[in-house]
């Protein structure tokens, strides 16, 4: 009887995984995305116009409605609509950013945005990973869902949103917290995750926020040859070895299987400015009366925000030693209501279980959820109290964003086309009520 029951549920994943995809259609989707990949949208200069002309084609060619939105002159955001049927119901919004970092072209095997496909399948190009693979596999996945008939009960939304690689300010910040936003009622955001090295996907329900500490010891100058108390190096040096032991403690959590990465405070030092400078290096008989140290930290909503704070003030820059601190950057783990800034994956949020059975039915496996160890764009609708989860379908990959030689291989991205028919047939196929509860208990 188990064994029946296992091959008829053997039986019935099948019949819901959706259709492979047949090797002429590859060639035009794998075409399609090194088209995306070699419009050159790395900062300073992001070739933004050429990007949204060509998401404007691929949208027509969807007969997806379409918006181009400028919160910022030059920095356009391209807003698509494929309407579903009972409008009634809070949307689904897939993000993804069309910028990518610079890349150093004489460090790389291929030129970055000549999107090379290598008789390996692999495809080389800056963002290849982070994340023109996740705009073109939602086309791929709405094109393909068209295909077979599927018609989505809610509406799904796709924004292509300009400058997440420095910060999202002019993008999706803007974005969320406007008046076209809450007109699109959403009830649920997709947005990037990381590639993941194992068979298995990764998906994030939180990130860390970036606090940029900069520390300065300040004492009197006196000969090099004296020996005496609360000089500006002495003072900097005790605050960095404190520093050091706080990061070797959070590290070593890691690195006993305790904790994963982004649930630990990282902290790194970025900069250490001290001595006096002379025509050919350092004064070397002179104490100098100031040093100051960087240090990039990044908090896990799920820290104790007060308590590193006061670890801060007490231990790495006490006014006992002199020392003095600001802060480059310092964004909450917190929102303006005081509560941790991530997304719940237990049962007070439905789409994180659709998740899991959606890249099921399409064979894939989701791990544990996680909390991204740096930025994204995902922040900024948290902060609106809505459900957000970062997830780019990369299985069997090396983690190599913002990396020289970023690839994806061609078998995964196809791989992850099929992933998304099956998350976004199973989001707009939903059709219980549960956002305005979600938001209240977020
Ligand atoms: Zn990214």
């Amino acid at each position: 009887m188990e064994l029946l029951l296992l091959r008829l549920s053997l039986l019935s994943l099948l019949l819901l995984s959706p259709k492979p995809i047949s090797a002429d259609e590859q060639d035009s989707i794998i075409s399609r995305f090194q088209q995306y990949l070699q419009i050159n949208t790395a900062h300073p200069n992001p070739l933004y116009q050429e990007a949204a002309d060509f998401i404007l084609s691929e949208a027509n060619s969807l007969s997806l409605d379409s918006h181009t939105l400028e919160f910022v002159p030059g920095k356009p955001l391209l807003l698509l609509k494929w309407p579903g049927s009972d409008p009634s119901l809070p949307s689904i919004l897939l993000n993804s950013h069309t910028d990518v970092v610079p890349a150093e072209h004489h460090k790389w095997a291929h030129h970055p945005f000549s999107a090379r496909l290598e008789p390996n399948g692999r495809i080389y190009a800056r963002g290849s990973q982070d994340m023109k693979c996740v705009g073109l596999q939602y086309f791929e996945a709405i094109r393909r869902l068209q295909a077979s008939g599927f018609k989505p009960l809610r509406t799904v939304y796709l924004s292509f949103v300009p400058d997440e690689e420095i910060g999202g300010h002019d993008g999706a910040e803007k974005f969320a917290e406007s008046d076209v936003f809450k007109a699109l009622n959403v009830g649920i955001v997709l947005d990037e995750g990381l590639a993941s090295p194992s068979e298995e996907y990764r998906a994030f329900y939180a990130e860390r926020c970036p606090w940029w500490l900069i520390i300065k010891a300040t004492g009197a100058p006196g000969h090099g040859a004296k020996l005496y108390d609360n000089t500006a190096m002495e003072n900097i040096l005790k605050s960095i070895e404190s520093v050091r032991r706080f990061r070797a403690s959070q590290f070593d959590l890691v690195k006993a299987g305790l904790k994963a990465e982004g649930e630990v405070v990282s902290v790194n030092m970025a900069f250490l400015k001290a001595g006096t400078q002379s025509p050919t290096g350092f004064v070397m008989n002179l104490q100098p009366s100031e040093a100051e140290a960087g240090f990039d930290i990044r908090v896990p909503p799920t820290a104790d925000q007060e308590s590193l704070e006061k670890r801060i003030v007490e231990e790495w820059a006490p006014t006992s030693r002199n020392m003095t601190f600001r802060f480059k950057q310092k964004v909450s783990v917190l929102d303006k209501s005081g509560r941790p800034v991530l997304t719940a994956t237990d049962s007070l949020n439905p789409w994180w279980a659709l998740l899991e059975e959606a890249v099921k039915k399409a064979n894939g496996k989701l791990g544990k959820p996680e909390i991204f160890p740096a930025s994204t764009d995902a922040r900024y609708f948290r902060l609106q109290g809505l459900p957000a989860i970062g997830f780019s379908p990369m299985a069997n990959t090396p983690i190599l964003l913002h990396d020289h030689n970023e690839f994806l291989n061609k078998d995964e991205y196809l791989k992850g086309i099929n992933i998304y028919e099956s998350i976004i047939k199973s989001y707009s196929s939903y059709a219980e009520h549960v956002t305005a509860g979600l938001r209240d208990e977020l």
